[in-house]
């Protein structure tokens, strides 16, 4: 992969700059022109992208096309429909105090933005937040994941076709290139992978005071109450939502609570779940429907930490080491029952397709084994039939978002926000919630200046001329 040079970046970077300052950026049309860009960008160049995820992950068409590139350009088609209710000037009152004034809150694009993305959904995470920091009028420099590089070839060729690059460039690179990025000011970061490297890029924008957006991982629970729903459409949900992208997805469930009476009847139906997707254990690494790692490194983690897990009495239910083959980055999905808390599929984010089965007794239980893990889940999800219950572990157990009764979901729901909290980040993105990340919301109050409105010229000094006070 060839990297951006780093005169280009602050190339890049001062010619963003100065169009910024053009106040080109600031006409609702002109930012609905660059959101049909990135409409024709998605359209015509799907299959390209397509290819390039199935190059990078071993996406297939079907799951590149409708997890990476129909959500994005969805987004950009929701913000063209909606750019002009979500810019429009807010009209508030003025308190009594102030009166006679009139107050705005008015939409106003930050500037020059930079968004930083993951390896594991290279397009919507590493692009996606550009639709949201261009409907809110500014200018974006994405830094994909050199991880991904037949992604970031596509962007990096196909991106200056559709715009210059005083409005949307690609820098292509790792670990230099995001630092020397780094150096530069921002008006708005929009960074999405880990917690650890999430504290490097929170600590380089202190330095210039640029402001950041966090969208980081961890391990997000799933409970299964005793009052469980229709078994099997909750397996398939759950196994759906554990071997998308071969589990490399930031909220996909790490691990599962299940009321120890349902144990045995959860097992089973996952296993049901697991054949009917993927065929046979034996014959799964055949099935081009699942995904690959990203790397063989990235296996090998994996494969070693179910060694890990039955050294801490975890047993194999699905699965297991021996069906992996990590020169090919192919790991099998692999249920694990009650390994040790201090194992690793329990201390560490898994980011890949293991899936730890927990059991409990009562719901104060797993709502404590929740909150006894290190940092604030991404999302929580609960099955349950009962609303209260789900009530109950929501106000017990804080995460970025939430689901009842199915997994991920709320990442393809742009009516909501969505972000993490705590160690899984702050800051919101999608639909609205995205445009308000990257506008500036610039409280203006106006007032009439008129002898009248003095109001016998009370907030002036000398203030001790009504006999001071006591
Ligand atoms: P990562 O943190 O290793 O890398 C993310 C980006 O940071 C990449 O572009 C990389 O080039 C850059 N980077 C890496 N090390 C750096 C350093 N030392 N200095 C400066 N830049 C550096 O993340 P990843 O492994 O690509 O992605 C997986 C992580 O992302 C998981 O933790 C996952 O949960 C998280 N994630 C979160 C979301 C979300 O929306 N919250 C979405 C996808 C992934």
């Amino acid at each position: 992969m060839s990297s951006t040079p780093s005169e280009k970046i602050v190339e890049y970077h001062t010619l963003q700059r100065k169009f910024f300052e053009s106040t080109k950026t600031r006409s609702v049309e002109w930012r609905k022109d660059q959101l049909r860009k990135i409409v024709s960008f998605c359209t015509e160049c799907g299959t390209v992208i397509a290819d390039a995820l199935t190059k990078d992950l071993g996406k297939t068409a079907f799951e590149g096309e409708v997890t990476e590139i129909e959500v994005t350009k969805l987004e950009a088609l929701e913000a063209i429909e909606c750019l002009d209710s979500w810019s429009a000037t807010e009209y508030v009152p003025a308190p009594g105090a102030l009166m006679p004034s009139f107050c705005e809150m008015r939409k106003e694009p930050r500037g020059v933005t930079l968004v930083i993305g993951p390896f594991n959904y290279p397009f919507s995470t590493g692009f996606g937040p550009a639709v949201s920091a261009l409907a809110a009028g500014n200018t974006c420099i994405i830094k994909p994941s050199e991880m991904c590089p037949a992604t970031d070839k596509v962007l990096r060729e196909c991106i200056p076709k559709y715009f210059k690059p005083e409005v949307l460039a690609v820098v292509s690179g790792g670990i230099p290139e995001t630092t020397k990025l780094m150096e530069l000011e921002w008006d708005m970061i929009f960074f999405t992978g880990s917690e650890r490297v999430g504290k490097i890029i929170a600590g380089a924008a202190a330095k210039t005071l640029s402001p950041v957006i966090l969208e980081l991982g961890g391990k997000s629970p799933l409970i299964i109450s005793k009052e469980m729903p229709e078994l099997q459409a909750m397996a398939n949900r759950i196994i759906w939502g554990k071997t998308i992208n071969a589990g490399q997805t930031c909220v996909a469930p790490d691990y599962v609570l299940v009321q120890e009476e349902n144990i045995e009847a959860v097992l089973e139906a996952f296993k049901i779940s697991l054949e009917s997707m993927f065929g046979r254990t034996n014959e799964q690494i055949k099935n081009s429907t699942f995904s690959r790692n990203v790397s063989v490194e990235h296996t090998k983690r994996l494969l070693s930490m179910i060694d890990d897990a039955k050294s801490h009495g975890g047993k194999v239910i699905a699965g297991g080491s021996e069906y992996g083959d990590a020169e090919a980055k192919y790991f099998p999905p692999t249920i694990i029952y009650n390994p040790g808390p201090k194992s690793k599929v329990l201390t560490e984010e898994i980011f890949g397709c293991i899936l730890p089965i927990i059991p409990y007794k009562t719901n104060g239980d797993a709502i404590r084994y929740v909150n006894s893990m290190r940092g604030t889940p991404l999302a929580l999800y609960v099955f349950t039939r009962i609303r209260e219950h789900f009530d109950f572990f929501m106000d017990a157990i804080p995460s970025g978002g939430a689901v009842h009764n199915d997994v991920l979901l709320h990442f393809a729901c742009s009516t909501i926000p969505f972000g993490g909290m705590g160690t899984s980040g702050y800051g919101k993105g999608h639909g609205k919630h995205g445009f308000d990340s990257f506008t500036h919301t610039r409280g203006v109050l106006s007032k009439p200046c008129k002898e009248i409105f003095e109001f016998g010229g009370i907030r002036y000094p000398p203030y001790d001329r009504y006999g001071g006070f006591s």
